[in-house]
C-alpha cells in the first residue's frame, strides 16, 4: 500500500465523523467528544495509510490482526485506531503516543536482555484484545480521541531515546501491533541509529506483518494468557493459536523473547492448567526462554477479584521448574525469592535482583562463573 495521507481538511472532518462513530457504538460521552484536541497540525498528522489491508464488497478487512475486522466507511475497527476513509484504511494514531515512560528494562519485564539499561517506553492509546483484567486499561481500552497525547513522530522518538541515554525503545504498555506502522518507521530508524528495538505485545497478530516488523526487533516479551482458547475466548476476546505461533515465529526469526504469564484467580490460577502450559511450552523448545508469572492487580471489569496469593505464584514457580523450564520468575510480587536467575547448570543463584534492580551478576561472556553453563539471553 502508498504512503498517502488525508487532506489537512478532510482528517479534521473525519476523525470527527470517525469520532461520532463510536459515540453510537462504544457509548462514548458527550463530554469526551467535547474534549478533542483542537489543535489541527496534530490531528493531521495522526494518519497514515495502513499498510495490511484489502478492500472488500463490505468496505475494507484489516489484514494486521485475527480479529479480521470488516470495517465500513468512515468507521473503525475493534481496536478503535484504523478508520475506513474513502475506502482506504488509515491509523489515526501515527506520531500521537498518549504514554511515554524512560523505565529499567527490568520492568517490561526483560530480565535476560541488557540487564539495567534504559528503555524509552512509548505507547498510544487502542488495544486489539479486551481483556478483563486489562492493567492500563485507561489508554488500552480507549481511543485516541479520549486520551491526551504527544505529538511525536519517529525521528523524534529515536531522538529523545539518545537524549535519555536508553539502549533501547519499547513499544509496550497497551498493544504496539495497533501501531504498527509508528513501530515499524521507528524501529527502522533505531536500528540504523544502534538502538535497540523491544515488543511487549499479547502477540494477537497475523504471520506476514509479524514477520516484517521482526526484522527490526532485537527483543519481545509477549503475554501467553493461558492455554486454554476458551479463557481466552472469554477473558480476553482473542483466541490461543495466532498467539501460539506468534512465540513460534519469534523464536525462528532471532528476537530474543520473553514470556509473560498473568495469574488472574478463578482465571488462569488453575495449577492443573499452568502445568499444561508449561508442558507445551517446554514440549516445544521454549525451555530456554524465560517464564514471568506475573501478580495480578484487581483492575477494570475484575475489581471484584483478591491479588492473586503469594502462595499460588510460589506453586507455579515450582511446577514451570519441575516441568523443565530453566528460567522462571515471579513478578509484582516484592520480596519474592522469585526473581533471582538460577543457572541451569550448576543451580548456583547468577543474577540476584530486588525489583528492577540487580544486586549481583555472575556471568560473563554469557557463561556462569562458576561452572561455565550457557545463560541464554542477550547479556551486553
Ligand atoms: S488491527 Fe484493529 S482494525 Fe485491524 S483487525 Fe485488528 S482490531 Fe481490527
Amino acid at each position: 500500500m502508498g504512503e498517502g495521507r488525508l487532506s489537512k481538511r478532510d482528517f479534521i472532518k473525519l476523525s470527527l465523523a470517525g469520532a461520532g462513530c463510536f459515540a453510537l457504538e462504544n457509548t462514548l460521552s458527550a463530554k469526551a467528544l467535547s474534549s478533542l484536541s483542537p489543535d489541527e497540525e496534530k490531528l493531521w498528522k495522526w494518519s497514515k495509510e495502513a499498510i495490511y489491508y484489502i478492500q472488500t464488497p463490505r468496505g475494507i478487512k484489516c489484514k494486521l490482526c485475527p480479529q479480521n475486522c470488516d470495517i465500513e466507511l468512515d468507521k473503525v475497527g475493534e481496536c478503535k485506531t484504523r478508520l475506513n476513509h474513502n475506502g482506504k484504511l488509515y491509523t489515526i494514531v501515527y506520531g500521537n503516543p498518549c504514554a511515554i515512560h524512560i523505565d529499567p528494562i527490568e520492568k517490561k519485564p526483560l530480565y535476560h536482555f541488557l540487564p539495567q539499561s534504559l528503555a524509552y517506553s512509548i505507547a498510544t492509546a487502542g488495544c486489539n484484545l479486551a481483556c478483563l483484567n486489562c492493567q492500563n486499561w485507561t489508554i488500552s481500552q480507549k481511543s485516541p480521541y479520549e486520551t491526551r497525547n504527544y505529538d511525536l513522530m519517529p525521528e523524534k522518538v529515536v531522538e529523545e531515546a539518545k537524549k535519555y541515554k536508553s539502549k533501547s525503545i519499547a513499544y509496550t504498555y497497551s498493544e504496539p501491533i495497533i501501531f504498527y506502522e509508528y513501530v515499524y518507521d521507528t524501529a527502522k530508524i533505531a536500528r540504523l541509529q544502534g538502538i535497540k528495538n523491544v515488543f511487549i505485545s499479547a502477540g494477537y497478530i497475523h504471520e506476514q506483518p509479524l514477520r516484517e516488523i521482526a526484522r527490526y526487533l532485537d527483543a519481545a516479551n509477549i503475554d501467553l494468557k493461558s492455554l486454554s482458547n476458551e479463557t481466552y475466548e472469554m477473558l480476553n476476546a482473542g483466541t490461543l493459536e495466532p498467539v501460539l505461533n506468534t512465540l513460534k515465529i519469534l523464536k525462528e526469526e532471532g528476537v530474543w523473547l520473553e514470556i509473560t504469564n498473568l495469574v488472574v484467580p478463578s482465571w488462569t490460577d488453575d495449577l492443573d492448567e499452568i502445568k499444561k502450559m508449561c508442558d507445551w511450552l517446554y514440549d516445544n523448545d521454549f525451555n530456554n526462554v524465560p517464564l514471568h508469572f506475573s501478580r495480578f492487580h484487581p483492575e477494570y471489569k475484575l475489581t471484584n477479584l483478591p491479588p492473586t496469593p503469594a502462595e499460588t505464584l510460589m506453586n507455579a514457580h515450582e511446577i514451570a521448574r519441575e516441568a523443565g523450564l530453566n528460567y522462571v520468575y515471579i513478578g509484582n510480587l516484592p520480596g519474592s525469592k522469585g526473581q533471582d536467575t538460577i543457572c541451569p547448570g550448576c543451580k548456583k543463584v547468577v543474577v540476584s535482583r530486588s525489583g528492577y534492580v540487580m544486586k549481583d551478576f555472575q556471568i560473563k561472556s554469557g557463561k556462569c562463573e562458576h561452572c561455565n553453563s550457557t545463560i541464554h539471553g542477550v547479556w551486553e
